[in-house]
């Protein structure tokens, strides 16, 4: 070949490279001698088939047209499509020592790969994948999807990657060395593995503090934690590697339903935590209303197509938080201190989850804080909510103490006040006892003591004067022609002659130390300790004058009332008992009587 056709054949190879529109396409990814992994990405380009018609063969003619365009801004997220994506990629290895590599597409939620390889030498090479083929089916067992390529040292190899899903598309595709992969897991499953660490730690402490102290909003926190810890469980693709991974159905349907899981239990704590049946009555029923969405929701989510359900789900994500976050604000507002730590919780947790959703979204790039963001968020955001918990808790028990020292101080009030009481009824009671008993010892018409009472009186008086070898002296009182007072003015006059006797006598004797008791009808007796006979017949006279000396006065009439006295003395060491004494007393009135009426007799005189 000549120095010309040499010169010629380079203008030609140029003029193809700038007319061909396969000059669009990517550079190759070129895998160093020492390289042992390395991002696809930067040399990817795509193309949409929206409409799902393109078979491998028009897919590789649509790179052999130029077809493909690179990466837009090099992001390899497009957010929720339709249709299916292609991918294509050229790859040479120039790593000599490893011909064996592991493409990982680093989203473990696409439904269905394809991957074709196609060799220098015309050879292909199929490989399917995603969560729509059972878990088994994977190159290696791990969260991603993956395939075991083998990259001949030298050759170019081209890369062509269908993807078709309903979950947003996102393709960040990356090859590695099988030992550069073991590093790189382990240091992804020792993260994820420290996230489920603290929640399941989180999950048991409040679990026992739920049982010990039987609090509402410990249950639903624990709901929130499990229920979000199987959203995460369901993103991060363990849910399929552990839980279901021959289940297509659930690898797709568990996105939807275990947000809207997480979501009421999530709006369920709140209202708890935030006691917003009382304390905002309109936010309660708002997010009641909103709790009824999402138990909706998740049930639609059973039968509703995945592509519908989980875009609606995530952006509902946002509005549930969002919905937090102004309620909590509010009531934080009212002045409800535990609710400011809540606040900072769902801060953390909206930030996290902001930060997911932009990058489903593909509206934010793909890096550790991004991906982990939900992880990094909520972690912080249910560890808040548990120190809010022990907050709130201490809280109460702080009021509830407040309320039952004040609950004690009025009780004890009360029962000294109730004491106070008592003592009163019973001083009031004594004194009606005593009373009651007075008016049962008094004669209803006179006042003065009745015959029972004296009975008791005189006995006492009776014996008390033998222990004292004092004498004793008993008056027989009995009104003169009383019964002609009754015949001639009737009862009503003799009783007011009755009471007008019974106050002259009594009024005597005042000045002596004596029991007067009405004995019966108009005769009173009266008992005088320490009278000698002598001074017995000066008080009898006494009496007998008091009477006569004054009319009695009743209803203009004007009555002279005389009486009749017995005296009778029991000296000090004669053993006469009360019926003696009084027979004896008897006989002196009797013989007063005798004597014409109005005067005194002894029984000495008597006998
Ligand atoms: P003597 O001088 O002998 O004692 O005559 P007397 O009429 O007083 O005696 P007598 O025993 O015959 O009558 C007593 C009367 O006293 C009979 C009764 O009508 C009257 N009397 C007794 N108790 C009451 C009373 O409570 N009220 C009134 N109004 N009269 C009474
Ligand atoms: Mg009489
Ligand atoms: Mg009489």
């Amino acid at each position: 070949m000549t120095q010309r056709m040499r010169g010629l054949q380079a203008w030609l190879l140029l003029l193809v490279l700038v007319a061909l529109p396969a000059a669009r396409a990517q550079a190759p990814l070129e895998l160093g001698p020492r390289s042992t992994d390395a991002a696809l990405s930067p040399h990817v380009s795509y193309r949409h088939d929206a409409t799902l018609s393109d078979r491998p063969e028009d897919a590789w003619r649509h790179v052999a047209e130029g077809d493909f365009a690179p990466l837009p801004d090099g992001k390899d997220a497009f957010g929720f499509q339709r249709g299916a994506f292609w991918f294509h990629a050229t790859v040479v290895n120039r790593n000599p020592g490893e011909t064996r590599w592991l493409l990982v597409q680093e989203y473990p939620l696409s439904d269905r790969l394809d991957l074709y390889l196609r060799y220098p030498d015309g050879r292909t090479q199929h490989f399917a994948g995603g969560d729509h083929l059972p878990f088994h089916a994977r190159s290696i067992s791990y969260r991603h999807p993956n395939f075991q390529v083998d990259l001949p040292p030298g050759q170019p190899v081209e890369v062509l990657l269908r993807v078709e899903s309903e979950s947003s598309m996102q393709v960040p595709l990356h090859l590695y060395t099988p030992a550069a992969f073991t590093e790189i897991s382990r240091d992804a499953q020792l993260a994820i593995g420290l996230y489920y660490g603290i929640l399941l730690a989180l999950f048991f402490y409040n679990l026992v503090l739920w049982i010990s102290l039987r609090d509402a909003s410990y249950f639903w926190y624990l709901c929130h934690i499990t229920a979000f810890g199987l959203v995460l469980f369901t993103l991060n693709g363990l849910g399929f590697e552990y839980l279901w991974p021959d289940s297509p159905w659930m690898a797709d349907h568990m996105v939807p339903i275990s947000i809207c899981l997480a979501l009421i239990a999530m709006l369920q704590f709140a209202r708890t935590f935030l006691e917003l049946s009382h304390r905002a009555p309109r936010l309660n029923l708002g997010t009641i209303a909103l709790i009824g969405f999402f138990v909706l929701f998740g049930i639609a989510s059973v039968w509703l197509p995945y592509r519908l359900s989980t875009p609606v789900a995530s952006r509902a994500v946002l509005l549930g938080v969002l919905w937090i976050l102004f309620t909590t604000i509010q009531v934080v507002r009212q002045g409800y201190a535990p609710a400011k730590l809540l606040l900072l919780a769902w801060s953390m947790f909206l930030l996290g989850t902001a930060v997911f959703t932009l990058l489903a979204f593909g509206m934010l790039p793909k890096n550790f804080a991004t991906e982990y963001g939900v992880q990094i968020g909520s972690a912080l955001e249910m560890l808040l909510l548990s120190i809010a918990l022990g907050y709130r808790y201490a809280q109460l028990r702080n009021e509830n103490q407040r309320i039952t020292n004040e609950a004690n101080q009025q009780l004890e009030r009360k029962v000294a006040q109730r004491t106070q009481e008592v003592r009163h009824a019973l001083v009031q009671l004594e004194e009606a006892h005593e009373r009651l008993r007075d008016s049962s010892r008094r004669d209803a018409l006179t006042g003065l003591y009745n015959r029972s009472y004296f009975h008791e009186g005189f006995d006492a008086l009776l014996s008390e004067a033998r222990d004292a070898r004092r004498p004793l002296s008993l008056l027989m009182v009995d009104l003169d022609h009383f019964k002609s007072i009754n015949d001639r003015h009737g009862h009503l006059v003799g009783d007011d002659c009755l009471r007008w006797a019974a106050q002259r006598i009594g009024r005597v004797l005042r000045r002596h130390d004596a029991l007067l008791a009405r004995f019966g009808g108009e005769e009173f007796v009266v008992v005088l300790p320490g009278h000698d006979l002598a001074s017995a017949v000066a008080v009898a006279e006494e009496l007998r004058q008091a009477l006569v000396s004054e009319p009695c006065v009743s209803q203009d009439l004007r009555l002279r009332i005389s009486a009749s006295i017995g005296v009778h003395t029991i000296v000090a060491d004669a053993d006469s008992d009360m019926d003696d004494a009084l027979q004896t007393a008897d006989r002196a009135l009797y013989a007063a009587k005798a004597n014409g009426r109005d005067c005194v007799r002894t029984s000495i005189s008597a006998a």
